[in-house]
């Protein structure tokens, strides 16, 4: 499927343009509906089928110009922090007024304190570095209405399942959640269950 044959905005359109993808893979053909609709996802997904863009596409069209911080993506490394970003801040090239900040530990946090008072309406952190902004009050999730949480199984296995329900505890229940994980054991979907409402489950 061709990504004209969304809903997309012009904006996001020309992103995807500029970065040179013709064809959605099978895991954006799949999901790109229900997450533009609003509805929560869950997707077995690995990484090298697009799953970055398959979340990040819809996350990028819902999220408001110039407002309060909207989306979260969560992910185990500082190098898949970055890369996502990267990703996501491509991808929203030509939609501006979208800010983009990518939060990991090992860095200096007042450079992060500093970008997140300029205002910036994604957020891409690993759950340790976000639980310490959330500590501080420099991160707020009030007006959350997208919460990804990509590579979650990795996650699990690193020891972030309390910090990820913590965090997610924080953000209004009206928020979109979605999980993208390469493996959908049992413990994925309890921990899954508690946090999404009816979500369509996709596998590739
Ligand atoms: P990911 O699985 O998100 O890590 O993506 C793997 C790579 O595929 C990244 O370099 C993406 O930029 C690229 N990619 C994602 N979607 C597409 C697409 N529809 N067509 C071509 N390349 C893509």
């Amino acid at each position: 499927m061709k990504f004209n044959e969304f809903n997309l905005s012009e904006a996001i359109l020309k992103g995807i343009e500029a970065m040179g993808f013709e064809e959605a893979s099978p895991i954006q053909a799949e999901s790109m509906a229900p997450l533009l609709e609003g509805k929560d996802v869950i997707a077995q997904a690995q990484t090298g089928t697009g799953k970055t863009a398959a979340y990040g596409i819809p996350m990028l069209e819902r999220v408001e110009k110039k407002g309060p911080l909207q989306g979260l993506v969560l992910c185990p490394t500082r190098e898949l922090c970055l890369q996502v970003a990267n990703e996501l801040a491509n991808l929203g090239a030509y939609k501006k007024g979208v800010k983009i900040l990518p939060v990991y530990g090992g860095t200096s946090i007042e450079r992060q304190i500093r970008a997140l008072k300029g205002g910036v309406q994604i957020v891409v952190g690993t759950p340790g570095r976000v639980m310490d902004h959330m500590r501080r009050k420099t991160l707020r999730f009030d007006d959350l209405a997208v919460a990804i949480l990509d590579e979650a199984d990795e996650m699990f296995d690193m020891g972030f399942r309390d910090d990820m329900r913590t965090i997610l505890d924080e953000t209004p229940e009206t928020r979109q959640t979605c999980f993208f994980s390469a493996t959908m054991e049992k413990d994925i979907m309890d921990f899954s269950r508690k946090f999404q409402r009816d979500p369509e489950i996709i596998r590739i």
